[in-house]
Formats: structure tokens, sequence, C-alpha cells
């Protein structure tokens, strides 16, 4: 199955189109923007407009080199995803284990080009990292330009183990070898290792529209109209989104999870992140947040008065004496469920919300 076309992003088009014609495509990119709207598909896009043989403002999508990276089969174009840490032991056998594990994502795609997010565990391992520069230093296959995506590049295990890798993945960076270009993705570049980031030419992409979240839902899926309706106003632009909402559930339990996590560990940078990692631009969202939070903090009010606790609740909660704090964050936390049925602006709604819950837990 051939990739899914690419959806909006027609002003960042624009200009990599112009910096590709003119020669001043930076070697090194690093796309950010909110999850599920199509960051690595750009990178494709790019590495098609690259490889193409007519060489217009866009990719023509009929030479061979477009067809060749439709079906993720050109060469010189290298896609590194997030995958499990491989299991051997010996470095060498690490690196063909994950060369394999590659070959067998890139195989899934072929056949689902639309995927679902990485899990959670999987990352870009220090034999990933090896796996790059063996890959970088190959000359071209096709004779021409070579591309290597880095998908959700934050997920680039720091290298404290082991600093010669660390230090040739700079290297990389920072002097590319010719012909080569590094697209890196994030949801947010500041989880990006900092060292890679100075390195790396920031492109920042946007939501998409709800209507272009829309147009591809009714291509690209037989849902009713209604059923897409709804997905369109939960998606909040994310193409991503409307498609994975299946697990619109524990999806609010988990964020709801990590902000009490951080809410525990006190005023500081990682309350600051949680309050701003997760754009609530969908009001249905914000909402299954909330009341997951409200479900959570009853959840540990029973457990400190000694009753089984039925779901996941950050530790540091149960070991409050009573349950008066937890009653009385919940208390805050049905304020902000009512508030938010009006017209208050989530993002700030849920920055008060973090005070609060900080003063009182
Ligand atoms: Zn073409």
């Amino acid at each position: 199955m051939p990739l899914p076309p690419l959806t909006g992003h027609v002003e960042a088009r624009r200009r990599l189109a112009k910096a590709v014609c003119g020669g001043t495509l930076p070697q090194v990119l690093l796309l950010t923007g909110p999850t599920g709207i199509g960051k690595q598909r750009l990178a494709l896009w790019l590495a098609q407009l690259i490889f193409c043989e007519r060489g217009g403002e866009e990719p023509c999508g009929s030479c061979r080199a477009c067809h060749l990276v439709d079906g993720l089969s050109h060469a010189d174009l290298h896609w590194f995803v997030p995958i499990p840490r491989p299991k051997a032991g010996d470095p060498d056998k690490q690196v063909d284990e994950t060369a394999e594990a590659l070959a067998g994502v890139m195989e899934e795609r072929r056949k689902q080009p639309l995927y679902a997010p990485a899990d959670g565990m999987a990352s870009h391992s220090i034999a990933t990292v090896r796996l790059l520069q063996r890959r970088a230093s190959l000359t071209s296959v096709e004779g021409g330009a070579r591309v290597f995506i880095i998908g959700e590049a934050d997920r680039l295990v720091p290298q404290e183990s082991s600093p010669e890798a660390a230090n040739a993945t700079l290297k990389l960076l920072e002097e590319p070898p010719q012909g080569a270009l590094f697209v890196l993705t994030t949801l947010d570049p500041r989880r990006v290792l900092p060292t890679i980031r100075s390195r790396a030419a920031p492109i920042r992409l946007n939501r998409l529209a709800d209507d272009e979240v829309r147009g591809f839902l009714r291509q690209h899926t037989e849902w009713s109209p209604e059923k897409i309706e709804e997905r369109v106003a939960l998606a909040a632009g994310s193409i991503g989104q409307a498609l994975s909402q299946g697990d619109e559930g524990g999806k609010a339990y988990r964020s709801a999870e990590q902000l009490l996590a951080a809410v525990v560990e006190g005023r500081g940078p990682a309350l600051e992140r949680a309050l701003s990692q997760v754009a609530y631009s969908a009001r249905g969202e914000f909402a299954a947040m909330l009341d997951a939070l409200a479900e959570t903090l009853g959840e540990a009010a029973r457990g400190t008065m000694g009753h089984p606790v039925r779901r996941a609740v950050p530790q540091p909660l149960l070991r409050h004496r009573s349950p008066a704090p937890l009653l009385q964050a919940l208390e805050r936390v049905a304020e902000a469920r009512e508030a938010a049925s009006g017209n208050v602006n989530p993002q700030i709604l849920l920055a008060v919300l973090g005070e609060e819950l900080a003063e009182v837990l």
C-alpha cells in the first residue's frame, strides 16, 4: 500500500521546496509539533521531493524514485523509528538485531502505512545509533542524495554509558557526510538532547485545520459522517489522534496520573512540564482528563483509609495519613470540571488547578 498523501503543512512545504531548489536546505532539520500531525510524513515527503526525478515544487508521485519512496523501499532512504531495546549481549549482535527489528517495522508499514504511536518503552538505543553511523558511512546506492529520518528523536537514549557512540553521533550531525540529510522529529524540542538540538535547524509545524482532518478521514476511513464529526471534534487538529481515539479513556488516565505525579514532586520544572506538555484544545479531551483526575484522587482517598485501590495511583498520594488533603484536591478538580463546561481556556484552567493541587497535596 502506498503512503497516505501528506495532509496540510502548506507553508512548511513551500519553504522546504524553495530551500531544496535553491540548494540552501540545512543538512540537519528538527521538525517539531503536536503528535499525529504528520511530522514523519512530512519528512518522507521531503525525501521524495529530493529524490524525485522531475524536480518540481512537489514530488511528481509517478517517477521511479517517487514510487520507491511511496513503497518505503528507496535504498537511500533510512527511516529510524523507536523500537524495543535489543536483547543480545554482544554489541555487534545488538546492531544486527536492531537492523532486523527496523526492517520488520518497515515491512508492517508497507502493509499498513497508518501506524499507531510507538510503544512507551520503545527507544533509539545505542545499537540504533551505531546502525545509523554504519549506514551514514556508506555511499549512496542510487548515486544521489541520502536521507536519514529519525522519528521521535527525544527517544534517543542519553549515552553516558557509551561516550564514543554519543560523540560519533554529534560529529555526524556537526559535519554530516556530503549529500546526506538528517531529519529529526519530536513533539517537544526541549526533550531532545541539547547537544543535538543545537546542531539542527528547527522547523515548527502546527496542528492541522479541522477541515484537513475531516478530508483525510473521509478519504481514508469508512466511518459514518457522524463518527467523522465526532472524531474531528476531539482530534485537536491531529490525524493521529483522530485515528487512535479508541484509546481515549486510557489516555485520559495516563495524563491524569502524569499530572498527579508531577504535582506530588511540588512546584518546579516537572510540574511546569506536565502543565505545558498537553495542549487541550479539545474540550471533550480536557473534561475526560479531569474526570480521570477525580477518579484517581477518589481512589487514592479510599487507599489512605485502608481500602483496596482498584487502579494505578501515584504511590506518594497513598502516604497521606488521612484522606483530607485528597478530598480537598478532589474539590478543586470538581470546581475546575464545572468551569471547564463554560468558556474558559483549558490551558489556563489547568495551570491554576496544578498550583492548587500542589498546595493541598
Ligand atoms: Zn517523482
